[in-house]
């Protein structure tokens, strides 16, 4: 799996680093990762894998682009309002780094796709909008044995968490919010609104986990939990313990 010229220089940054390397440049181009929602984290994440030479991104997303997404979702351009976001996001993909194969998935994630989504990718990025999705991707990744980096983002506060349950050590979601809230009470981005770059700075983490993931370099943050507060510019970064009641996996 040697690299081309052209991939050479492409990636020269990354083949500089010594834990990265040639070595680990294939890896990147030999990983697999699904981006689930197009949006304001999938929209760093994915540009940042296409960068990085991520060999196949799959987008999973069944909307279209809105003028009101432009505002943090900058995998897209004004004159993309209207298209399909799996489209439009995988255009853009495409003009960054033609080098990397993109899917695009113009579905809803649901209990009866996921299985046969998750199968032909290595890793799962969770950048929806919604506790019911969040829950549907913990529990197809975990059935899936593949990694999940979760990525959240309200109003100026970010969160993001590494899963691998199917480790027996790891927590899952579900080890730390139990059950999704009843609908309806949770509210959403579009009611609280969020700041845009807040979006931005943990679509960027989320991707940095998963280029760590793939590469094996440095510390993850499966049984972590990191929190981004904005209004005071503060990480922190609590324990998450594997629950031994857990629904998912006992224990
Ligand atoms: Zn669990």
């Amino acid at each position: 799996m040697s690299l081309s010229d052209d991939e050479l220089e492409r990636y020269a940054r990354h083949l500089v680093l010594r834990e990265v390397g040639g070595p680990g440049q294939a890896r990147i181009r030999a990983a697999r990762v699904l981006v689930i929602g197009a949006g304001g984290l999938g929209s760093p994440v994915a540009l940042y894998l296409a960068a990085a030479g991520v060999g196949t991104i799959g987008l999973v997303d069944d909307d279209r682009v809105s003028l009101s997404n432009l505002q943090r979702q900058i995998l897209f351009r004004t004159a993309d309002v209207g298209r399909r976001k799996v489209e439009a996001g995988a255009a853009a993909l495409a003009a960054l780094n033609p080098g990397v194969t993109v899917a695009a998935h113009p579905v809803r994630l649901t209990a009866a796709n996921a299985a046969a989504l998750f199968g032909g990718y290595d890793i799962i990025a969770d950048g929806s909008d919604n506790f019911e999705t969040r829950f549907l991707v913990n529990d197809a990744a975990y059935a899936a044995r593949k990694i999940l980096v979760s990525a959240a983002v309200t109003e100026f506060e970010g969160q993001l968490a590494t899963y691998k349950a199917h480790d027996g050590i790891s927590p899952c979601y579900r080890c730390l919010f139990a059950a999704p809230p009843p609908p309806g009470t949770a509210p959403s981005c579009s009611e609280t609104g969020v700041l845009g770059a807040v979006a931005g700075v943990m679509g960027s983490l989320q991707a940095l986990e998963i280029l760590k993931e793939i590469t094996g370099i440095g510390t993850g943050l499966a049984g972590r939990l990191l929190i981004y507060e904005a209004l005071t510019a503060r990480f922190r970064t609590i324990a998450v313990p594997r629950d031994p009641g857990c629904k998912l996996h006992h224990p």
